[in-house]
This record gives C-alpha cells, sequence and structure tokens, in this order.
C-alpha cells in the first residue's frame, strides 16, 4: 500500500477506536497517522524512510523490506520503547493501532508479510491487490468514508 493509503488506515482505526472509548481525539488519531508509517522505515522511498534516510538504509540492509518492521515482535518492541518515553495512554495505544493497520493493509497485498518474524511464514489474505494499484483506491475511498462517518461527532 502507498503512504497516502497508509496514513488514512491509520487514521480511520484511531477514529473508530475514539468512538467506542474515552481516549483523547487529538492525541490518539495524530499518533495513529505517525504509527501507520513507522513499519516502512524498512524502505528507504517510502514517506518515513525519505526522512529519516540512515536509519531506513540500516533497517532495510540488516532485515530486508517487510519482514522485521512488519512483524508482531516489532510491535510488542516499539510498545515498551514507548511506555519509557511517555505514560500518556492515548499516544502510546495510538501509535500502536496505527502500527496494526499497517500490517493489515499491507496483508492484503501480494506480498504480504513477516508477521511472525523472525519466522520466514508469509501472511496475506486470501483476496490481495497491487500496491498503487485501483482497487488500492476504492481501499483509500473506503477508509475515508469510515474516517467520515465515525469522525463526524468529533467535529458536529
Ligand atoms: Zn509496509
Amino acid at each position: 500500500m502507498t503512504g497516502k493509503t497508509h496514513v488514512m488506515g491509520g487514521i480511520a482505526a484511531t477514529v473508530v477506536t475514539v468512538h467506542f472509548t474515552s481516549y483523547e481525539p487529538g492525541l490518539i488519531i495524530a499518533a495513529g497517522a505517525v504509527g501507520s508509517i513507522i513499519p516502512d522505515i524498512c524502505h528507504s522511498g517510502s514517506k518515513i524512510g525519505r526522512k529519516f534516510p540512515v536509519i531506513s538504509k540500516m533497517v532495510n540492509r540488516l532485515f530486508g523490506h517487510r519482514t522485521f518492521t512488519h512483524s508482531l515482535l516489532f510491535l510488542v518492541l516499539v510498545g515498551y520503547v514507548l511506555t519509557l518515553f511517555t505514560n500518556d495512554q492515548s499516544i502510546i495505544i495510538g501509535i500502536l493501532i496505527g502500527m496494526a493497520s499497517h500490517l493489515l493493509l499491507d496483508a492484503v497485498t501480494k506480498n504480504g508479510i513477516k508477521l511472525l518474524y523472525p519466522a520466514n511464514l508469509t501472511f496475506r489474505f486470501p483476496f490481495t491487490m497491487k500496491t498503487g494499484g485501483s482497487l488500492e483506491k476504492v481501499v483509500l475511498l473506503l477508509l475515508t468514508i469510515v474516517t467520515i462517518y465515525y469522525g463526524k461527532d468529533l467535529i458536529l
């Protein structure tokens, strides 16, 4: 999936979360948007990879694309590291939800993800699509609709 779709996925997932919980909306949604692009640090051409080229190249050389940073292990590690810097649940939960939405969306692409890294198992949904293809535009549209539907209470 492209960065745009991931960011929308992170926003949609956290907007839905806000609807059903009492987390601070502004914080958790912003955290969700940030979290949604973190896994692609393994890819130097991604939004976050272009911001941190050195880290991105290092991660890519060490692990390759869509392996470690697209795994449950990485999710747990980031969650742990976040608790060292903040105890604001809205930020921690938001980033983790954004990251989880990223993994979910990448699991709908042909290459899938290595969810159980270091185990070399590829996870993907039975139906997949091409990154940047027309089906992804439909996904982006659906995520936008979900965001507006659940987000309207935040504005009105
Ligand atoms: Zn990815």
